[in-house]
């Protein structure tokens, strides 16, 4: 029986976001857990779409785990010193007390920015291995947008991606990581091939839903060993790019393998698809909706999900000047303090407010006028999706408000419009709408696409933009 250290620590950095990520971000709980440390780990993931939680159930008690600390914030801007410090800090404290280990796994994302480290992994990684001298394996799983460095693939025996975006198997690489390490330590030779800092495409274009990357990722899915990592475009640093990593005993195979995903990466394009003003979009969605629906506009550069505020109002003015009476809704607006004046109302009320553009980006100003509160939530509700699968959502206090016949739900805490129940806990059922804008690039897809009538890519102003801005 083998003893394995597992710990998590996720960050997606959007360096063009002037907003540090702060401790109390890793702390609080969204769609997933808030900060765990020790024995509670495993109790507190299970089920979920997260790697650790596959990891976890892959390894099925056959070796003794040691469960360490598990953290993550919503993307957004660099990691505070302070904040990176405190959790590496505390990670190493119960590594370092849990020792001998035998292998450890990490859970990490692979595009952390911190204020001090642009390749906050690899400098983690280092400090781990450090700790761990050079021969117990590190293992971790990361997220498909990671920006992989050199030095995060030499302090590890093998990194594992995610194949999917939308990425509806997270819990699946945890398990694909634990039988990498399985084989790893059963002593099965081990060689690396790998590409760093290959071009990238903008989030838009890089679902796995669509060509190229759908049959990109096919081809590297035939091993279990290899990963594409599409990489995370708004990221200012020099380890940004796409990525293609195999592990294995056949060095001149491994080589090959790598060799081809590299060029079809660089090399195949994806198919052209329109991108609209938000007027253009919402009068082709009332005419594709006609009488049914929702035709989805995806307000793409308002992602949270990649570090947007989820509160700029680009899309939402022209919905309310397009006379679109009840058959219209968006999502996410987080807006505490309009959550908590709808609060403070209650439902079936009609109040006063100022509503989105808090953040104060883009030359914006907030929404004014009537809203009538057509539903309140706790903000705490079970996700349905394939994408959050498991989770337990906790974003504040919510509210469903109609203003001029579009009904808009309001979060306390930012998180990507990707799950059905963020809208049916206020109230909403969305298929019943005949458009339905949502603040996300791609995760939306897994839940909605099923109902989409069809989907729009809206261009408004957020910080997750489709060319990442020249610096
Ligand atoms: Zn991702």
């Amino acid at each position: 029986m083998a003893r394995i250290a597992v710990a998590g620590f996720q960050h997606e950095t959007n360096t063009f976001v002037d907003r540090k990520t702060e401790l109390a971000a890793f702390i609080q709980p969204d769609a997933w857990p808030g900060l765990i440390e020790g024995a509670a780990l495993g109790a507190a993931v299970k089920g979920m779409n997260l790697p650790v939680a596959g990891f976890l159930d892959a390894v099925d008690g056959a070796h003794e785990i040691v469960p360490l600390l598990w953290c993550a914030a919503s993307p957004g801007g660099p990691v505070s010193d302070h904040a990176f410090e405190a959790v590496a800090g505390r990670l190493l404290r119960a590594l370092a007390e849990s020792l001998p280990v035998d292998a450890l796994y990490l859970d990490l994302h692979g595009a952390m920015v911190t204020e001090s480290f642009a390749d906050a992994e690899g400098e983690l990684l280092g400090r781990l291995r450090n700790l761990l001298g050079p021969e117990v394996p590190v293992f971790a799983s990361l997220d498909y947008h990671a920006n992989i460095s050199p030095r995060m693939i030499a302090a590890t025996a093998a990194l594992v991606g995610y194949r999917t975006y939308p990425h509806v198997d997270m819990a699946e690489t945890g398990a694909r990581a634990w039988r990498l390490m399985q084989q790893h330590l059963g002593g099965q030779l081990w060689h690396t091939a790998f590409r760093t800092g290959l071009a990238m495409r903008s989030l838009v274009w890089q679902s796995t839903l669509s060509e190229p990357m759908r049959s990109i990722m096919r081809e590297a899915g035939e091993s279990r060993s290899v990963t594409v990592a599409a990489g995370f475009p708004l990221a200012d640093v020099a380890c940004a790019g796409a990525s293609v990593l195999a592990y294995g005993d056949d060095e001149a195979a491994l080589d090959a393998t790598v060799a081809s995903l590299a060029a079809r990466l660089t090399q195949e394009e994806a198919a052209p698809e329109a991108v609209y003003a938000p007027d253009e979009a919402i009068d082709r969605a009332v005419r594709l909706a006609g009488d049914g629906g929702p035709v989805i506009l995806a307000d793409v550069q308002d992602n949270p999900g990649a570090g947007g505020s989820s509160d700029t109002v680009g899309l939402l003015r022209r919905m309310l000047v397009a006379e679109l009476p009840g058959r219209a809704a968006l999502g996410l607006i987080c807006d505490a303090e309009a959550a908590a004046a709808a609060h403070g109302a209650g439902s079936g009320s009609a109040v006063e407010l100022s509503l989105g553009a808090k953040s104060g980006q883009f030359g914006e100003k907030p929404v004014t006028g009537v809203f009538e509160i057509r539903a309140i939530g706790s903000g705490k509700f079970a996700a349905t999706g394939p994408f959050y699968k498991g989770c337990s959502m906790d974003l504040g206090p919510m509210a469903c408000l109609r203003c001029r016949g579009v009904d808009i739900v309001v979060s306390s805490r930012p998180q990507q419009a990707a799950d059905q129940a963020m809208f049916r806990h206020v109230g909403i059922e969305p298929a019943d709408y005949g458009i339905l804008a949502l603040k996300s690039s791609v995760h939306f897809r897994a839940d909605f696409g099923p109902i989409a009538k069809a989907i729009l890519i809206i261009v408004s102003p957020g910080a997750s933009p489709m060319e990442p801005p020249v610096t």
